[in-house]
């Protein structure tokens, strides 16, 4: 795993949060100079996970969101099982 691992993409979207199939807990809210939209902070709900991410409107078209993950999984999509259940 490598901990200075970063992905960001722009999306077109009308909610902010992605659904990328993880979950995510909110921790933070800073507002963004210059940008009417504050950027928002999560991280991995999943215990022992150190992934985070930022979300944030494109100030320059309001449409699209940016969503920055920092990190790698250590765990799978929840609901994802390998395995059938016994
Ligand atoms: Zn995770």
């Amino acid at each position: 795993m490598d901990p200075g691992h970063r992905i960001s993409f722009r999306a077109r979207s009308a909610v902010e949060v992605i659904d990328d199939g993880y979950k995510w807990r909110k921790y933070g809210k800073k507002s963004v100079k210059d940008s009417p939209n504050p950027r928002n902070y999560y991280r991995c709900s999943t215990e022992g996970c150190m992934v985070k991410k930022r979300v944030q409107r494109d100030c320059e078209d309001p449409s699209y969101v940016i969503t920055t993950y920092d990190g790698v999984h250590n765990h799978l999509r929840p609901g994802v099982h390998l395995l059938p259940p016994p």
